[in-house]
C-alpha cells in the first residue's frame, strides 16, 4: 500500500533501525542522518517515514509530510550552524539526475563553497 515500508527499500530499513545510521534528528514523521559519502562537511539526508519513491510522490500524497522534511531540513541546517554561510537542499529525482536510493530524500548540504547549478 501507499507510504508503507518496503522489504527491499534501504531508508525503509534505516527508519525501522534494521540498518546503522548516524541519526541526528527524529520527529514523527522524519528521519536525519549523516551521508554515508558525504560530498561536503555537512551532509545530511532527511527522509519522511512514510515510504515514496520520491520528494514528488510524497508531496502528492502526503503534502504536510513533506512540508516536515523541507522543515526539518532547515532546523538540521541551522543545528549544523550551515545556515549563516548558506546551504543546498537536493531532491534528486530519477536515475538520469542521479537518484539511486528510491525512498524520498532531501539532501543538506553546506559547510563548503557549493558552486552554482542554475
Ligand atoms: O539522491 P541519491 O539517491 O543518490 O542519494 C542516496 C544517498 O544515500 C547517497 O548520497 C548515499 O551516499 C546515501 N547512503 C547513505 N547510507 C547508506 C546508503 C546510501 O547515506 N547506507
Amino acid at each position: 500500500m501507499a507510504g508503507e515500508p518496503q522489504a527491499d527499500c534501504l531508508f525503509c530499513k534505516i527508519v525501522a533501525g534494521e540498518v546503522p545510521a548516524t541519526i541526528v534528528r527524529e520527529t514523527e514523521t522524519t528521519v536525519a542522518f549523516r551521508d554515508i559519502n558525504p560530498q561536503a562537511p555537512t551532509h545530511i539526508l532527511v527522509i519522511p517515514k512514510v515510504h515514496y519513491a520520491n520528494a514528488l510522490e510524497l508531496a502528492a500524497a502526503e503534502p504536510a509530510i513533506a512540508g516536515d522534511v523541507l522543515r526539518e531540513a532547515g532546523v538540521v541546517a541551522a543545528a549544523e550552524k550551515v545556515d549563516t554561510t548558506g546551504y543546498r537542499i537536493v531532491f534528486n529525482t530519477g536515475p538520469g539526475a542521479g537518484q539511486t536510493v528510491f525512498h524520498a530524500h532531501a539532501h543538506l548540504l553546506g559547510g563548503r563553497d557549493l558552486q552554482r547549478l542554475v
